[in-house]
């Protein structure tokens, strides 16, 4: 076989059989193909898709790269989340430790995050002590006594996807439907769980950008779970502007703490009571009524929150040390009226340019710095009132006016979208 014949089959939008895609996958994984040749077939697939047969192999080929996780040691059912970035996104954070008060385990393995911020393993890290590696033995100790643990994703899992993932943002070839859902997938399915739930951001600051792909997106990816017998359910919610009030690493954290003391954002708490609900009502099989009526009550009577500051001791954590060391600057609004939106998009930016993100995986991360919104949508702002606070240790030019810029206020109030789009199982 010769990669040159299966590139030209693609390019010819013939269907590609299983031999043909492992043989592509990993010849380019053993260093037998170049990145150029890869780039190739990657551009193929990006502009011709892929049929469903397809995108199970190249799936199948990648989860079949690395290794996979064996959670059979857990007596609880494995219930698994994930969410495709977003600005502000600290679910993990407060979704793990209601699930797993529920009495369900959440095993979550997460990757160093690269763009604006971290990714949750970068959030969990600003607090002292906190450990990210525990050894698998360790893990299902965690899993058990706890019921949720967070460590860093395996460097030995679907390592197909991650040297087809980076090549595919250096040369800019991301947002491929079938190429998304099975490098999800591939991951998701090798973390072991029987059940994943996914909640797909739709919106500027996010890769999907329309309702009509993330469904397209969505229902690939429960496709792929049905063939590996996993119960896989997306939902897709809203990502126009950021989630919750807080964007950068310790800040989110803190965010998660304010959560489970009570004090929330409105739509960040209906994302979180939805998304612990899907989780707990496959897990347990019970209606979603039923769960979300668990949910608020393990959040009413302190249950969750004990499970959250449980996990945090248990992986090392000590949040009597957690701190954010960076100066404030409060930026005020110049006009009165109402919060129309707040463009995720350049406040992203503006936590990464303050070092809340990373381009490379060995870039370091300032935990401490990101942006407090004191304001949401729909909300009144009176002229001279705080719109929100930077977080900063290295000033940003004209961060102020970033800031400011990023909300538009009008006299009159637009309806508040709801965060929850749609779920598809
Ligand atoms: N997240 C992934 O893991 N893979 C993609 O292709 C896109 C987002």
């Amino acid at each position: 076989m010769k990669a040159i014949d299966i590139i030209e089959k693609k390019s010819r939008n013939e269907k590609l059989e299983y031999k043909e895609i492992q043989y592509i996958v990993n010849s380019y994984v053993k260093g037998k193909i170049n990145d150029k040749t890869m780039s190739d077939f990657v551009w193929l697939v990006y502009n011709n898709g892929l049929s469903m047969d397809e995108t199970y192999y190249l799936t199948d080929v990648m989860i079949k790269s690395g290794e996979v996780v064996d959670l059979s040691g857990i007596e609880k059912p494995a219930v698994d989340k994930h969410s495709t970035g977003g600005v502000g996104d600290k679910v993990t954070l407060i979704v793990s430790p209601i699930v797993a008060a529920a009495g369900l385990c959440v095993p979550k393995m997460s990757g160093r995050g690269l763009g604006h911020t971290g990714g949750t393993a970068d959030k969990l890290e600003s607090i002292p002590g906190y450990k990210l590696n525990l050894d698998k033995k360790k893990f299902i100790e965690a899993l058990d006594k706890v019921g949720c643990a967070v460590i860093s994703q395996s460097e030995k899992m679907a390592i197909a996807d991650k040297k087809i993932y980076a090549l595919r943002n250096e040369i800019g070839a991301v947002d491929s439907i079938p190429l998304i859902a099975s490098s999800i997938m591939s991951k998701k399915i090798a973390s072991g769980s029987d059940i994943i739930v996914i909640y797909l951001k739709v919106g500027k600051g996010v890769f999907m950008k329309n309702i009509k792909d993330a469904t397209k997106l969505a229902k690939t990816m429960v496709e792929i779970g049905k063939y590996y017998g996993k119960v896989v359910i997306c939902t897709l919610s809203d990502m126009n502007c950021p989630l919750g009030r807080n964007i950068g690493n310790a800040l989110e954290v803190l965010e998660a703490m304010d959560f489970f003391a009570g004090k929330y954002d409105k739509r960040l708490y209906e994302l979180c009571v939805y998304i612990s609900a899907l989780m707990i009502s496959s897990g347990k099989r019970i209606s979603f009524r039923k769960a979300k009526a668990i949910v608020k009550g393990l959040l009413d009577n302190g249950y969750a929150k004990t499970k959250f500051y449980q996990w945090i001791k248990y992986q090392g954590g000590n949040v009597t040390k957690f701190a954010i060391k960076a100066k404030k600057l409060v930026v005020v609004a110049n006009e009165t009226g109402y919060v129309n939106s707040i463009d995720a998009a350049r406040i992203a930016k503006l936590a990464f340019d303050l070092g809340a993100g990373r381009v490379k995986k060995t870039d370091k991360i300032d935990y401490s710095v990101g942006v407090v919104l004191n304001k949401q949508l729909g909300e009144r702002v009176t002229k001279g009132e705080a719109l929100g606070v930077i977080y900063y240790n290295k000033k940003v030019e004209d961060m102020d006016n970033i800031l400011r810029d990023s909300f538009t206020i009008n006299k009159k109030k637009k309806q508040v979208k709801k965060i929850i789009i749609k779920t598809i199982k």
